[in-house]
């Protein structure tokens, strides 16, 4: 890991973004728990996807489906016999890789012996019910999108949507990666945002630029750097058993560009496979053409926590000031999970009793923090690591005219903003926010 993911790493400890599983047992490889500040904007990750993908939207639905599915379904997607990655394992050091992520035939590490590739599967396997027999056996789902796959036609016929329209979910996904790693890049224990648009076939490569279109898009909204993200196509040895075409969104971690999303004309595949494994007919009627087809779909499978790590990669800066050095991450104001920080100058003069009232004239509509203590200077410092976007203080001014300074986390300019006009205020700076680059 470069030096930037160790001190993300120990920000996001230190600040409560993200902690190691299990911590005082000496922790569980590759298992994070997200804390106060994480699970906030977490949180606001998903509501932006969903806002994006479903809220403002006429044409995608919601859905959450249980993580435990028939293990038939795995049988009919392929995962139970295909899901598989290439393991080999160094014959002198012990250690295990994936085949396809090193280079030449001999250990990474210490230039052992590799032995012959294996085929792993990757889903984790477990048992229903009290009896641990071959019939009982389930899987974790390794992705949310066969959920939607197999309430394609419940979901169409409650919500009257007509092709072409999509079903979106967020939810776990379990995958034993042979080698996860990277902080939360890779884990075995993730979310995934997927959403499954399903097209009239012969208007699926349209919809699948378009989805490419609007996804690289919805990562500028959330505030990513334009320069930091590119589009990876797929060459014909790349591609999943499932698709007909397919790209990358990558992203430039400090580790090399590397996958955030999934863009895949899947075509009738899935459902074709359902319709077979289950004997349930999964066409669609559509009325227009008064006939029924197997229709086509286009998939958008996001990470979450992936997501997540770009975020704050992205957001990340040591600044150097005139004299010393800050951190600060820019979060998108939309995602930052406080949104001000209140402070009173000083502890006295009633400057602490006129900030308290300010707190709860914003608090219920923003997530806002109040500090009394230390150098204020100190106070907006811990909130800019926070990645805070605004700063609001109570001074002696304050007091004779009912202004407060609210201070801008990117550029440590101050406005004064009288506090009637402080929601309007922070209102209009939210929407107008762009990060630089
Ligand atoms: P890889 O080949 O790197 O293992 P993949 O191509 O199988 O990944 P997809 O099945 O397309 O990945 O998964 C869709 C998205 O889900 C990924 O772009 C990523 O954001 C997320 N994802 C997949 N696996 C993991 C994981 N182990 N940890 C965190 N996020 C993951």
């Amino acid at each position: 890991m470069t030096q930037l993911m160790d001190k993300l790493v120990s920000l996001c400890k230190r600040r409560g973004f993200i902690y190691q599983s299990s911590e005082i047992y000496g922790g569980i490889n590759s298992c994070y728990d997200y804390g106060p500040l994480g699970v906030e904007l977490k949180r606001n990750i998903k509501e932006a996807w969903w806002n994006a993908m479903v809220t403002s939207r006429d044409d995608i639905e919601g859905l959450d489906a249980a993580i435990l599915m028939h293990p038939r379904v795995w049988e009919a997607s392929g995962h139970v016999e295909g899901f598989t990655d290439p393991l080999v394992d160094c014959k002198k050091c012990k250690r295990r890789f994936r085949a396809d992520h090193i280079e030449g035939d001999s250990c990474p590490e210490c230039g052992g012996e590799l032995t012959e590739v294996r085929k792993f599967n990757l889903m984790f396997k477990t048992y229903m019910g009290p009896v641990e027999e071959e019939a009982a056996i389930v899987y974790l789902r390794p992705e949310t999108a066969q959920g939607i796959y197999v309430n394609f036609l419940n979901v169409q016929m409650a919500s009257r949507q007509k092709i072409p329209f999509g079903i979106a979910q967020i939810g776990k996904a379990f995958r034993n990666e042979i080698t996860p790693g990277n902080f939360i890049f890779r884990t075995r224990e993730f979310e995934q945002m997927e959403m499954q648009y399903f097209v009239k076939p012969g208007t699926d490569e349209e919809w699948f630029e378009y989805w490419k279109e609007q996804r690289l898009q919805w990562y500028e909204s959330i505030g990513i750097r334009k320069s930091k993200i590119r589009l990876h196509r797929h060459t014909q040895e790349e591609l999943a058993h499932y698709a007909a075409a397919a790209y990358d969104i990558q992203y430039e971690f400090p580790f090399g560009w590397q996958e955030l999303e999934g863009i895949h004309n899947r075509t009738d595949f899935d459902l074709s496979r359902h319709m077979e494994y289950s004997g349930k007919d999964l066409r669609y009627f559509d009325q227009q053409e008064g006939k029924k087809y197997i229709p086509y779909i286009i998939e958008t499978s996001a990470g979450c926590d992936r997501t997540l790590l770009t975020v704050l990669v992205d957001a990340y800066e040591e600044e150097a000031l005139e004299n010393d050095t800050r951190v600060v991450l820019h979060l998108s104001p939309k995602l930052a999970p406080i949104k001000a920080g209140i402070f009173p100058l000083v502890k006295r003069d009633g400057m602490p009793e006129m900030a308290m009232k300010i707190k709860e004239q914003l608090q219920g509509k923003y997530n806002v923090f109040y500090d009394e203590s230390g150098a204020i200077g100190r106070r907006y410092r811990r909130m800019d690591e926070a990645g805070t976007p605004f700063g609001i203080t109570v001074d002696s001014q304050s007091l004779q005219d009912e202004t407060v300074t609210i201070r801008d986390r990117d550029t440590m300019q101050q406005s004064r903003v009288h506090v009637t006009q402080i929601e309007a205020f922070l209102e209009d700076q939210m929407r107008t926010w762009r990060r630089e680059g």
